[in-house]
């Protein structure tokens, strides 16, 4: 991903929680998230993918300091956000804005549909006449699907896939430049999967959105994604184009996740078996020596427990973190 065209900068990102210790005392460090960097292009959509625990929301959070970060930096159009005061950020937030994995319960149920919506409104625009915000509020409910006599109804009326699209009718009517979609449709049914996809596909184009899609499911990032991004355990072991990551993955991590999902690639379906990931992530608390997956990979070698493999370019912007990513059969 070239730099000048980069809308979101993010370098040597780090996260760490403190959590209180054993029976004896002291505290010890979960580190959810090391050393991630990576740029995302104006327009373009990084998917964020890897198990639960892997650090994903961590990292999305860190972002949009929802969360402040333990170290590195997030730069949007230029902006260090490291740096911004917190009403500096405040207004900033109008530039960056995130949907959850929960719609129904990321909606405030004492407010109505046009309440919520507008609320960046009334934050954001002040200036605005009651009139204008309501146009503006009944807009983006129609470009969003909903219907504008909606406007006056309550969240818990409404279904899973009404409730996100509200969500992303209020992330939206402010016009931000970087929308973060946490897991957004891993609560709903299958076939309304697809219609939010779907949507969150013709808002991007429609707005310029730049887009962080988290997902632990490689076969729902598949028609959004420009790029993925592979996290374990809070390090980036795999970054690429999507046609290359899908076609030609090259991090075991990578090979297991995509075995795992319904997507066409004979040469994994024949691998299935051998690469099936076997027992849980292990403990944030105590990761792995070297290569933090080494201890669920099938082509573990010495050297994996002894260094840890920085995440390496391979070809043009495909990296991987693997020793020996090039040798695997
Ligand atoms: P994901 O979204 O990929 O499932 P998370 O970012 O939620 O992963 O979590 C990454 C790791 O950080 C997990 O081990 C989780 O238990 C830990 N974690 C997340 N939030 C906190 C917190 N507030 N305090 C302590 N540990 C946390
Ligand atoms: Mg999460």
């Amino acid at each position: 991903m070239k730099k000048d065209k980069a809308l979101l900068e993010v370098s040597n990102l780090s996260k760490e929680f403190f959590i209180p210790g054993s029976l004896f005392g002291g505290m010890q460090t979960i580190s959810a998230l090391s050393d991630v960097s990576f740029n995302v292009d104006r327009g373009k959509t990084l998917a964020i993918v890897g198990e639960s625990g892997s650090g994903k929301s961590t990292l999305g959070r860190c972002i949009l300091r929802l969360l402040e970060p333990s170290g590195g930096d997030v730069r949007l159009a230029q902006k260090n956000l490291g740096a911004l005061d917190s009403e500096a950020l405040r207004m900033q937030r109008r530039e960056m804005q995130i949907i959850f994995q929960d719609p129904i319960a990321s909606l405030d149920p004492r407010m109505t549909v046009g309440q919520i919506i507008a609320e960046p409104l009334t934050i954001f625009e002040k200036q605005l006449s009651k009139a204008e915000r309501s146009e503006k509020v009944r807009a983006i409910m129609t470009t969003v699907g909903l219907t504008p006599e909606m406007f006056n109804r309550y969240p818990h009326e409404f279904s899973g896939g009404q409730a996100q699209r509200i969500g992303i009718a209020r992330a939206l009517v402010s016009r931000p430049d970087l929308l973060v979609c946490d897991e957004p449709v891993s609560a709903l049914d299958v076939s309304i999967q697809a219609q939010i996809i779907n949507l969150l596909i013709g808002l991007k184009q429609q707005f310029a959105l730049t887009m962080l899609f988290i997902s632990h499911d490689l076969s729902v990032v598949r028609h959004i994604a420009d790029h993925v991004l592979v996290l374990y355990l809070g390090r980036v072991m795999e970054i690429a184009p999507k046609g290359q990551l899908f076609t030609n993955p090259m991090h075991p991590y990578t090979r297991a996740l995509l075995s795992a999902a319904p997507v066409p690639n004979p040469k994994l379906a024949r691998e299935r078996e051998r690469i099936k990931l076997k027992g849980d992530v292990p403990s944030p608390l105590n990761p792995p020596s070297g290569c933090v997956f080494r201890t669920r990979c099938p082509f573990s070698r010495h050297e994996c427990a002894a260094t840890r493999p920085q995440l390496r370019p391979l070809d043009g912007e495909h990296s991987v973190a693997c020793h020996f990513a090039e040798s695997l059969e």
